[in-house]
């Protein structure tokens, strides 16, 4: 018999995945070279972009603040 907190925990992590995914389809955004927040042009020469080279062409933001600072953004547009 399954564990009702695994049961939980399962419904959790699958909500949170689709909620994500969600999110991504609803917004329709695509990689355009520049933030969706703060509309900076990510410089592809700077060394702090090295790393996400291979992900570059897909990036939307500069960093995690600049896309929570989105979503939250769009929450409060959303509630007027
Ligand atoms: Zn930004």
């Amino acid at each position: 018999m399954a564990d009702e907190a695994d049961l939980g925990n399962e419904q959790a992590a699958r909500f949170l995945q689709e909620a994500i995914l969600n999110r991504a389809v609803e917004d329709k955004l695509t990689p355009r070279g520049n933030c969706y927040f703060c509309e900076c042009t990510f410089d592809k020469t700077h060394p702090s972009y090295k790393a996400e080279d291979a992900t570059f062409s897909q990036k939307l933001f500069c960093d995690v603040d600049c896309s929570s600072d989105y979503e939250k953004e769009k929450r409060i547009r959303s509630r007027r």
